[in-house]
């Protein structure tokens, strides 16, 4: 049936852990299905807001994909009596209060791995939950894209509903979409109401409130019915509150009042510690050294890692192989190439200089000391491990007679790194600094 093809396909793409939770259980209704609409039985509206936001796109490329024809879905809540359902309870027609409220089971302190990166964050967060409203109010943590700032958010958010706590949890956009409505429908009675009755309101992605001076408005008053409440309060965005352009200064005051915590992009071990603790909970095998490639060729945004781990994990399925190296390799092939791109050798040797403390000049000269040298070498072999160039290409970059002089310190690298495990740890840490430096 075409439903249980298209229910093992997304088992395909999605981790162990969320299939468990919240596909596993879902129903196909055929006999209220047509061609172009898809009903979906669910047990629980968290399930069903859940399924909505996450995999409705998802299933109606399935069964595109299945069929021929996209259909349009729709979720239902089954009652509580037989399989009868109530159509009053349909999640495609109103839910917008569950929406912002729905947290993601899987974000919590214990998935999340704490490095150098992370740690002020983390521990400020942990706080938070341990004396809401007193020692860090507002919390506003902020940091690039993909760095686990809505999973920390979110963490916060679990354990104050674990207490029995009013949460909500929104992104900015939804504050202002939900602003909209209730000003559209003459509400804001209740909105007010809504957003003033909780006890943790955590608001992501608030670097978007730029420029929108109506929400800055109606989100500065809501802010400080809650602070002075005593009730806690928790921003992030992608920037430290005085770097967003657009922002009333009086927000921005506001946003500094408690405590400002940054996420910085994590090092080599965090990043290979996030590997192994996705890879424990989604039940995927990865041996050291795909772990290791992975981390050292993949930058800084976790997501794009994880990504990369269903993506392997997925095509080792469907192909019946296991997971090598080469395997691995092969299929990170286009995705790394596109990265290697953007790596130039000046950056590599911007990043080198700095860390093995020699300057740039030098590096790119003729000089024969010791430390110069060393630090030539290193940046070539980096240079043909990070970047599509030639050895030819290579040696013309430093004016050297042909490329026997690049081939010759490639080879000197890979004897040191051979008999010296620290070498080759920082030879890996300068990759990862490499890698990560191309993203800005
Ligand atoms: P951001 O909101 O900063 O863009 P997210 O919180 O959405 O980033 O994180 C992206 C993904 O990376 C999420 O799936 C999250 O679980 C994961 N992640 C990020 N940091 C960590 C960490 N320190 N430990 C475990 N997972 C992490
Ligand atoms: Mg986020």
């Amino acid at each position: 049936m075409i439903f249980d093809s298209i229910i093992s396909r997304l088992k395909d793409i999605v981790s162990e852990s969320e299939f468990q939770r919240y596909i596993k259980n879902i129903k196909y209704l055929e006999n209220q299905s047509k061609s172009d609409l898809a009903v979906i039985e669910v047990v629980n509206p968290l399930i069903a807001g859940w399924i909505k936001t996450k995999y409705s796109d998802k299933l109606a490329d399935l069964f595109e994909l299945e069929s021929g024809v996209r259909p349009k879905i729709e979720i239902r809540i089954k009652s509580k009596k037989g399989t009868k359902t109530r159509k009053k309870e349909s999640i495609s027609t109103d839910n917008k209060m569950a929406k912002s409220t729905i947290l993601n089971p899987a974000y919590t302190f214990s998935s999340f791995v704490v490095g150098h990166s992370n740690q002020f964050a983390y521990t400020v967060a942990q706080s938070v939950c341990e004396q809401p409203g007193k020692l860090y109010n507002p919390l506003f943590i902020y940091g690039g894209v993909g760095l686990g700032k809505t999973h920390l958010l979110q963490s916060i958010g679990n354990s104050f509903s674990d207490k029995d706590k009013i949460v909500i949890y929104a992104t900015i956009e939804q504050f202002l979409n939900d602003f909209t409505d209730h000003l559209r429908n003459q509400t804001m009675d209740r909105f007010r109401e809504k957003y003033r009755s909780c006890d943790l309101l955590v608001i992501d992605d608030i670097q978007f409130i730029s420029g929108k001076e109506d929400t800055q408005k109606e989100f500065f008053h809501t802010f400080n019915e809650l602070h002075s409440a005593g009730k806690q309060i928790v921003l992030a965005a992608d920037k430290e509150p005085r770097m967003i352009a657009g922002l009333e200064d009086r927000l921005k005051s506001r946003f500094v009042w408690g405590q400002v915590a940054d996420i910085q992009p994590p090092e080599l071990e965090t990043k290979i510690a996030i590997i192994k603790k996705k890879c424990e909970l989604d039940l995927i095998n990865l041996s050291n050294d795909v772990i290791h490639y992975i981390a050292t060729n993949m930058d800084e945004n976790i997501r794009e890692i994880e990504g990369t781990i269903i993506k392997l994990n997925a095509y080792s399925k469907m192909m019946g192989q296991q997971i090598t190296l080469d395997f691995t390799k092969d299929v990170l092939k286009e995705q790394i190439k596109e990265k290697r791109e953007n790596i130039t050798i000046d950056q590599i040797v911007e990043v080198v200089s700095k860390e093995l403390n020699v300057k740039p000049s030098e590096i790119k000269s003729k000089s024969r000391v010791k430390a110069i040298v060393n630090a030539r070498r290193v940046v070539i072999y980096l240079a043909r491990n990070l970047t599509p160039n030639s050895m030819p290409m290579i040696a013309n970059y430093f004016n050297m007679k042909d490329h026997t002089a690049v081939s010759h310190a490639m080879k000197k690298i890979n004897e040191i790194i051979h008999k010296d495990a620290n070498f080759k740890v920082i030879i890996d840490q300068l990759a990862n600094k490499i890698s990560a430096h191309e993203q800005k």
